[in-house]
């Protein structure tokens, strides 16, 4: 490759505090209703104070620990002043000079620096079909912010989706942040320019804003990197821009060319102290970290035998990850060579299917692990069909009951034993003579037919497999 991509990430990601950063004012991000979470200090009123969030700070150094970075033992905040209709002080409380992190590395990225700030509020724009307004919702004013730089070390739109996704299932794992994209709670920016290889000259950056999923980074990212190269290669300059990301298009798209430089004129914020972090208090912030996702991947792959793509699967839904290991140890406790495949299959499509027509997580669903454990228990004896256990999920869901009460009360037979089977294929060969007749010409449809008789016989309770398995069998021996 003639050029050397030089893509750097600036991630911003309010955080899950019960007030706001500076005030007591509910940090609520589902409030729909306007300008209902605000007080005089987030108004910016003349004469207000502001006081320290303890937990937003708490979150930023957890995460700081959690990448291995270094954390700053004396800290402060600054003003970074700029006017702007959404910010009502006309300055901004951030941190300039002493972010509370420093380095640190995750997917092989190096990481800047983590600071925090306030949120500014959300402006909404009306549709101009009788007059031009714009409403501005303080709801978002002053609620934690925390930013994290990257260093400019990542190659590709891959590695950059890798980064990404594993800060965001670590911010999760750490309960800072629910870190949803699509609600602006996680917002990527992307800075990337291209480096010439035989001079090493480091090229015009162009900053790629407002993208609300992480294909959307590594899309935006590949797509630059090819026009870039394009433009380099025939001559022309690449120009200092924002742009943004069409999502149809699969194209980044020209919003506007850099004004002059900003001068925030940052200074100490005056109103509030300096921060000093005993070596004590950090420690125990360590002591208190959960088990982080790398950890738990390797102990996952031990303890369970999963693929890295199931247990990605089951780290980007951090309640059904305790699910699936609540089960597990059920199912053991039930029979000794656990089927984890199975079980983990059905958690991660039919259990997970029904939480999601009923809106629930999966620390929601009505289903205790224990039942579901029996669930797959009894699919992995044969006792099951997995027809049945797809309907018996959905009872046991609506009624909380465990399986074996519901199959006693809804009548559901345990039809998967030959024994039980065995009459009802026969019965079902002597009753249909031509179709018995064509399966011995060779006509092999004609099994299909059968099964479906039993299966009509059966109230669909019988695991059609077993009974096609027992067709063939009998029909053998005419
Ligand atoms: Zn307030």
């Amino acid at each position: 490759m003639k050029y050397i991509p030089v893509i750097g990430l600036e991630i911003h990601t309010e955080l899950k505090t019960e007030s706001k950063m500076f005030c007591a004012c509910a940090n609520n991000p589902d409030e729909k209703s306007p300008n209902t979470n605000i007080c005089p200090i987030c108004m910016g009123h003349p004469g207000t104070l502001p006081t320290i969030n303890k937990k937003a700070v708490e979150a930023v150094l957890r995460l700081g620990i959690a990448i291995g970075g270094a954390i700053s033992r004396k800290s402060h905040f600054d003003r970074k002043s700029y006017f702007y209709p959404d910010l009502p002080k006309g300055y901004q409380i951030s941190q300039y000079d002493a972010p509370f992190v420093e380095g640190g590395v995750l997917e092989g990225v190096k990481i800047k620096r983590i600071h925090l700030e306030e949120d500014v509020a959300s402006s909404k724009h009306s549709d101009g079909k009788e007059e031009n307004y714009t409403f501005v919702d303080f709801n978002r004013a002053g609620v934690p912010l925390m930013e994290l730089v990257t260093e400019p070390d990542i190659k590709d739109g891959e590695q950059a989706l890798r980064f990404g996704k594993e800060l965001q299932r670590i911010m999760r794992c750490l309960n800072i942040s629910d870190a949803d994209m699509e609600k602006g709670q996680m917002r990527v920016e992307v800075n990337i320019s291209l480096m010439k290889e035989k001079d090493k000259e480091w090229g015009t950056k162009v900053e790629i804003k407002n993208l609300n999923s992480f294909r959307a980074v590594a899309g935006s990212i590949d797509y630059e990197i090819k026009r870039q190269s394009e433009l380099l290669d025939s001559g022309e300059k690449v120009i200092q821009e924002t742009r943004g990301w069409n999502d149809q298009k699969g194209t980044t798209v020209s919003q506007r060319t850099k004004e002059s430089a900003h001068d925030y004129r940052y200074f100490p914020e005056p109103d509030l102290p300096e921060l000093t972090f005993t070596e004590e208090y950090l420690k125990s912030l360590k002591a208190s970290l959960p088990e982080l996702p790398e950890e738990k991947r390797k102990r996952f792959s031990e303890e369970f035998n999963l693929s890295q793509h199931q247990i990605d699967d089951l780290l980007d839904d951090q309640h059904g990850a305790i699910y699936f290991e609540e089960a597990v140890s059920e199912l053991k406790e039930k029979i000794e060579s656990a089927n984890i495949q199975l079980l983990f299959n059905y958690l991660t499509s039919d259990l997970r299917g029904i939480a999601k027509t009923r809106g629930k997580d999966m620390r929601e669903i009505n289903i205790p692990p224990e039942h579901f454990a029996h669930l797959i228990f009894l699919i992995q004896n044969g006792t099951l069909s997995s027809r049945i256990a797809k309907d018996l999920l959905l009872k046991m869901e609506e009624t909380g009951s465990d399986p074996e009460t519901l199959i006693k009360e809804g009548g559901i037979q345990f039809m998967g034993d030959e024994e039980s089977l065995i009459p009802i294929v026969q019965e079902i060969i002597e009753k249909n003579e031509k179709a018995v007749a064509d399966y011995k010409k060779g006509k092999g449809s004609s099994i299909a037919f059968l099964v479906g008789q039993a299966m009509g016989k059966t109230k669909g309770q019988a695991d059609p497999e077993k009974l096609r398995e027992l067709f063939k069998q009998e029909l053998g021996k005419i």
